[in-house]
């Protein structure tokens, strides 16, 4: 592991400062960072301790929804009344990933992060990965890729210096696509709301990058409309076991009905 310094933040603006350090990185629960950290893939300069500021609170949103802290932790949120009864799709995509323990520790923010587990990525062993080392080729195109993507991907061969077909392995990320969710972020420039269709990126030919982010925002919230489809959704998850397995498929679907008749619909695959 590499040397790394720390700093504990006291409120959103403070860690924005702290993170102005190049190659700092904002450290939430860790249950994706610190791991990569370990396998020798993420070496930030320094980690940006987030978890003793106050965005832990599930609160009314601007707009007649619902508005959740970047910290809130993934079982909270799964199990928070108003998730369960207004937006049982994004409770039912959370308790479909991960383990208990890990769900106790994954904030929100760290979950719209989460960094592909492409076997080829993870293993610093595999010198061909795009997305780990860009320029240098894509190892699971001609590899072990059963978790790989369907749609979305960058296909130029395996030594192509832009080749990518990782997918994000969130399930809460695919609840929120159909739910039409926005992504509140803090930066250096100021406050700024994205559209969770506009937060990440398909691989094109910078698979390196993975989120529209800008360098030194931090996310502070995710913000839910009003709810439409508390009556009629499911989350399918496809998977190899039925616990602790990422997802190989998923479909978050919703639809708004008024007696028979369709009056919206959100859908989002995985
Ligand atoms: Fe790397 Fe993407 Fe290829 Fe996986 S699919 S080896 S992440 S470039």
């Amino acid at each position: 592991m590499n040397p790394f310094s720390y700093q504990r933040a006291t409120s959103p603006d403070d860690a924005v400062r702290a993170a102005s350090t190049s190659g700092a990185k904002f450290l939430g629960g860790g249950t994706n960072l610190v791991d990569l950290m370990k396998l020798d893939v993420e070496h930030p300069s320094k980690l940006v301790d987030l978890t003793h500021i106050d965005l832990t609170r599930i609160e009314d949103g601007p707009s007649g929804g619902v508005l959740v802290g970047a910290l809130v932790r993934n079982s909270d949120l799964a199990n928070h009344t108003r998730i369960v009864e207004n937006y049982p799709l994004l409770s039912q995509a959370l308790l479909s990933g991960a383990s208990p323990q890990l769900r106790n520790m994954a904030t929100t923010g760290g979950n719209l992060l989460q960094r592909t587990r492409c076997y080829y990525f993870m293993d610093t062993a595999f010198p061909a990965c795009n997305k780990r080392v860009p320029g240098s080729g894509c190892a699971a195109l001609q590899g072990f890729n059963r978790i790989h993507a369907i749609l979305g991907q960058s296909d130029s061969g395996p030594r192509s210096h832009s080749s990518c077909i990782a997918t994000i392995p969130s399930d809460m990320n695919v609840a929120l696509a159909a739910l039409n969710a926005t992504v509140h972020v803090l930066g250096p420039k100021g406050k700024r709301a994205i559209a969770i269709s506009d937060f990440h990126r398909l691989p094109g030919t910078t698979p390196h990058i993975d989120t529209n982010l800008q360098a030194g925002e931090l996310i502070t919230g995710v913000e839910l409309p009003p709810p439409a489809f508390a009556a009629h959704s499911w989350y399918l998850k496809v998977r190899d076991r039925q616990s602790y397995a990422f997802a190989l498929v998923s479909v978050s679907a919703g639809l708004q009905m008024n007696e028979a008749v369709i009056q919206s619909v959100g859908l989002a695959l995985g």
